[in-house]
């Protein structure tokens, strides 16, 4: 590309051999392809037998790694919510979390705890692992994948307040020797009663810890 002075041809925005021999544009290259190229400039040779299929595979992970774009957070929960007359916390802690942090594509994963204190309504037990994947399976950073579920619970049922606690783990820190293998990260979301009234806050929290080994 002329107006990028100082790229080599590895930089041309249009990666693949299409940009090579003036083929079809970026849009009309297969997502195999595009990995194909990428094996290429990693400097190793996509024809080589483990690396043949590798292409297809990671198109299809990727594709399953970011499915919660095409999933409706609200319309899951639509399906599974119930009257109740109860008004004490509802826990569910240590559900497992992968996902892919958006600023490397590389995987953090960990355990998510959501409580909440219903208004008349709770959502089936079974769903909130769901809606914790809806929001994982997507290119995200962990302070919003807390905010998001947090979001998804109270739109759904407004409770009188929700709490998450996630804690988790980042390759794209481990792996690169930014911060070494134990740090975690922990975020959390607070809303309504769990934000105003330092007790339940304090409760959920201590139920949480009580979980024991951390991730
Ligand atoms: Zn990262």
């Amino acid at each position: 590309m002329p107006e990028k002075k100082k790229s080599a041809v590895k930089d041309s925005p249009a990666p693949g051999a299409a940009s090579r021999n003036g083929g079809p544009s970026l849009s009309a290259v297969s997502t195999e392809e595009l990995h194909r190229e990428i094996i290429r400039r990693l400097g190793e040779d996509p024809t080589r037998d483990g690396l043949r299929l590798t292409p297809e595979r990671v198109a299809k992970a990727m594709t399953y790694l970011t499915s919660g774009y095409s999933q409706d957070p609200a319309a899951v929960l639509r399906g599974a919510l119930f009257d109740v007359d109860y008004d004490e916390m509802v826990i569910v802690r240590d559900i497992e979390m992968f996902s892919l942090c958006e600023h490397h594509m590389l995987p953090f994963f960990g355990k998510v705890h959501i409580a909440y204190i219903p208004n008349g309504k709770v959502i089936g037990l079974s769903k909130l692992p769901r809606l914790v994947d809806i929001f994982a399976r997507r290119l995200q950073v962990q302070e919003r994948l807390t905010r998001e579920i947090a979001d998804a619970i109270q739109d759904a049922i407004q409770p009188q307040g929700v709490g998450i606690v996630i804690e988790a783990r980042h390759l794209c820190m481990m792996m690169r020797g930014v911060q070494k293998q134990h740090s975690s990260a922990v975020t959390s979301a607070m809303v309504g009663a769990f934000s105003k009234q330092s007790r339940t806050r304090q409760e959920f929290l201590s139920l949480v810890r009580k979980s024991g080994e951390s991730v």
